[in-house]
């Protein structure tokens, strides 16, 4: 059993803390956020007049903090209103504020005695029952519940939310002996389930698990470059995507994080792992004395507008990023980094494969990412059992917590445990007694694999694999695959059988699931097959980085160089829109599960389905008019007719601001930033869902199918059901355009363009404002999507938008 929880208060309203209380508000929380009543007058307080009795002065350090966090990039809001859910106040006057929580959070600054101080003040206030948990990077979690009675030392424990948390998946979960079991579950499912993290339990040891391994290894790399003299376009060049990292790679993450905070974190490790063999790495001076130069310097990275890059505009007025020469200490223009290990490799999928080749190549790169990653593989497998029973929870603190998509012992497996054994203690790297131990006993990987995927792990207290721990919540469709219940696939779409009479039409197109040709075969394929007795809804998502990035405009342009473009692209866009049709009339629920971007062609597919199950990092938008198009297989239809169902039930609205805020929309290519905009924006409903887990998202669309499925689906009667404005309307809207183009907000061929779209909002000439059937809007979409693809203008911005990913204003 887990406790429920309500009601969230957060003290401390730093970096960490104000951007968990954000999150915690996205979540749909009530929030209390608390920091410390300042000890001065700032100049500006003083020449008002003001004590440091007045509430303005009082409250000043949460509101300054809720502020920053408000305006800071990537947004920690969902949407910018939800900051009112929290309401704000100080430790001093407001700690009854504290009262009704079920979970407080501590976050104030890195420091033991302020922490257990503080603490005892809490346990004053917090009502019998309430969670009490800190977001301390390093602190012991025991120590900082001394002096605190049983009851509050049970309900207590470490929450480490890596940042910013609304975006990093790692939620370090660290009870301490005291803490009551159904305390660590409460934590456990709420982080995984409301919040959608990954959460992974630590042992209480200094710096948990993702900074601990991290720290060390950093250091390692810090030095190691220090000592070869490479340089940072080149190190970033190979420590990026190539073998699994994000774009950031090394240096650019360093820039994000901020030297200064970098420095900050496992900057007091060298003293709390005495036993550690490793710890004189953080003595190592090799690196240290240049970044003590950049912070003096106050080089300190993207916040200071240069640290090991910085960002220059070149001759002819483009942006370019210029990477520090740590040599002469200055900035030189982009090279071309080239290794031969790298062309090799390049192309190899999977990433194990990659990495195999990489790590075995002897070149000044192969050489490079051997001697770092074997330190971290080995290091990491050292730690086992001291900071985590299981080694599978490193894995997944380091790819949750640093967005990598393999964690060390995973890349050990790949590389093959025994060889890479033999090759580090040739070296004299020191390979685990439990490893040699593991693979003396006959288990050769560290999971267990059924057909390419791991299923169980090595457990060093029984001494052979045992099973992963499975969530139910969670569906993979590789999992699935590998059981054999893919029924029919091609090159961009496949059609998975998830069980329980649900199919999955999955994209998988190499370019964000744009949706081609393959991709609308799959769907009529699908839709077919779920027509048979045994299948009750299906589920159109996938596991990839977009839902789908939109039509694929590249076949388009190929297709407009021979003759007649026009037949063929009006016949695509019929085949689209009539597959969508079938979405929407389908007898059985279509549920879309949206996550990423999901723009276009890829909106429109999700609009057409009975239910969205939106992932919170849902970006949605009908960007079509970027291109010098509309949308054209049925975006508009669809926005239309969700915006002006409640006409039915009212006479005499004004549908004109319904209509001028649709139009806007659409005209000005408006993409969400969050489902709850895309919500906001008219693109999901009241009764799309929206979850916070992206593992967890294909099971909750598969549980809203049975759930449709339960409560007696029907599809939607075919009716008038979209209203249009008419004549009216349109005269509206083409003053609006006339606005646009005399404030320079639209170029000559925007309002061209805008004209088509404002035509299709208002269902064309029509004498008066009325009810229409949805393929009435249809014809309006595809005779306008025709006439526009024969424009030069439209043709100029696709293949702008083909050669460098961003459309031209003409
Ligand atoms: P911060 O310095 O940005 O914010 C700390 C806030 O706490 C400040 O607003 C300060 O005024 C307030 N404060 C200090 N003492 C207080 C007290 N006694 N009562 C009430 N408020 C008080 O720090 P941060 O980066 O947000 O870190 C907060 C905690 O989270 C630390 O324990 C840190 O180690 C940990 N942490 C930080 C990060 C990170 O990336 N910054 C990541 C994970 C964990």
């Amino acid at each position: 059993m887990t406790d429920l929880i309500t009601r969230a208060a957060v003290i401390g309203a730093g970096t960490m803390g104000a951007a968990i209380a954000a999150h915690l508000a996205n979540a749909g929380f009530p929030v209390v956020l608390l920091d410390a009543v300042p000890a001065t007058l700032t100049p500006d307080e003083e020449k008002r007049g003001l004590t440091l009795k007045h509430p303005a002065v009082r409250n000043r350090l949460v509101r300054a903090g809720l502020e920053r966090c408000v305006k800071a990039s990537p947004a920690n809001f969902a949407l910018p209103e939800f900051a009112e859910r929290i309401v704000t106040g100080n430790t001093e006057d407001d700690m009854g504020k504290l009262s009704d929580a079920d979970w407080i959070i501590e976050a104030i600054f890195e420091n033991l005695d302020a922490k257990q101080a503080l603490m005892a003040r809490v346990e004053a206030v917090k009502k019998p029952g309430a969670i009490v948990s800190s977001n301390t990077s390093g602190i012991p979690i025991g120590k900082i519940a001394e002096g605190r009675s049983a009851e509050f030392k049970q309900r207590f424990l470490g929450t480490h939310f890596f940042n910013p948390p609304r975006y990093l998946k790692l939620l370090e979960v660290i009870p301490t002996p005291d803490t009551a079991p159904e305390v660590l579950a409460t934590i456990k499912a709420f982080g995984a389930q409301v919040l959608g993290k990954g959460v992974v339990i630590c042992k209480d040891t200094p710096n948990f698990i993702g900074n601990r391994i991290g720290s060390l290894s950093g250091a390692f790399t810090s030095n190691y470059i220090a000592k070869h003299g490479y340089g940072v376009e080149e190190v970033d060049a190979i420590t990026g995507p190539l073998i699994g990292n994000p774009k950031t790679a090394t240096f650019r993450l360093l820039d994000l994080v901020g030297l200064d905070v970098a420095a900050a974190v496992g900057g007091n490790l060298y003293d709390l792992i005495p036993n550690d063999e490793s710890r004189e790495i953080m003595r190592d001076t090799s690196s240290r004395e240049l970044r003590a130069e950049m912070v003096k310097r106050g080089w300190l990275g993207n916040k200071s507008r240069q640290g090991f890059y910085k960002e220059v505009k070149s001759a002819d007025g483009k942006r370019e990023y210029w990477a520090l020469d740590t040599a002469t200490m200055e900035y030189k223009a982009p090279q071309k980094i080239r290794f031969e290990s790298v062309g090799k490799a390049m192309g190899i999928e999977p990433l194990g494969a990659r990495l195999k080749v990489l790590l075995s190549s002897d070149d000044r790169a192969g050489k490079f990412l051997w001697d770092t990653m074997s330190f971290s593989m080995a290091y990491a497998a050292r730690r086992v059992p001291e900071i985590a029973d299981e080694f599978y929870q490193i894995d997944n603190a380091m790819k949750w917590g640093y967005q990598r998509q393999m964690g060390p012992f995973e890349i050990w497996d790949a590389l093959g445990v025994a060889e890479t054994a033999a090759r580090m203690e040739a070296q004299d790297i020191a390979v685990a007694p439990w490893v040699k131990e593991m693979l003396a006993a006959g288990y050769p990987s560290f999971y267990r694999y059924a057909n390419g995927l791991p299923t169980g792990y090595y457990d060093l207290r029984t001494k052979k694999y045992q099973p992963l721990p499975a969530d139910p919540g969670i569906v993979t469709l590789g999992a699935l695959k590998a059981q054999g219940k893919e029924l029919k696939a091609n090159e961009s779409a496949s059609l998975i059988d998830m069980g329980d009479g649900v199919l999955c039409l999955e994209f998988h197109t190499k370019t964000m699931n744009a949706i081609d040709q393959n991709i609308m075969e799959m769907m009529g394929a699908a839709l077919d097959e779920l027509g048979k007795p045994q299948y009750a809804g299906m589920v159109i998502g996938s596991e990839g980085e977009a839902f789908s990035a939109g039509a694929n405009v590249g076949g388009m342009a190929m297709g407009a160089q021979d003759g007649n473009m026009a037949e063929q692209v009006g016949k695509a866009v019929k085949t689209l829109q009539d597959l969508l049709m079938r979405v929407r009339y389908s007898p059985k629920p279509v549920v879309a599960a949206t996550a990423g971007m999901s723009l276009g062609g890829g909106a429109e597919v999700a609009m057409a389905c009975a239910r969205i199950v939106a992932h919170l990092e849902t970006y949605m938008g009908l960007v079509e008019t970027g291109l010098g198009l509309v949308p054209g297989g049925g975006g508009v239809k669809e926005m239309l007719r969700r915006t002006m169902a409640p006409m039915k039930f009212a006479n005499g609205v004004n549908p004109q601001p319904f209509v001028g805020k649709l139009f806007q929309t659409i005209a000005q290519a408006k993409v969400s930033a969050s489902a709850f905009e895309a919500r906001a924006n008219g693109f999901l409903t009241d009764s799309d869902r929206i979850v916070f887990g992206r593992d967890r998202l294909l099971g909750e669309a598969k549980r809203e199918v049975l759930k449709l499925v339960g409560d007696g689906y029907r599809p939607p009667l075919k009716d008038k059901n979209v209203y249009v404005t008419g004549r009216d309307g349109l005269a509206t809207l083409k003053v609006a355009i006339f606005g646009m183009r005399g404030g320079n907000y639209a170029t000559e061929y925007d309002t061209v363009v805008a004209k088509h779209l404002a035509n299709i909002i208002c269902g064309g000439d029509l004498s008066s404002g009325q009810w229409v059937p949805e393929q009435y809007i249809l014809d309006l979409e595809r005779e306008a999507f025709v006439a526009l693809v024969q424009q030069p203008k439209t043709m100029e911005r696709i293949w702008a938008f083909l050669q460098t990913g961003r459309p031209v204003r003409n």
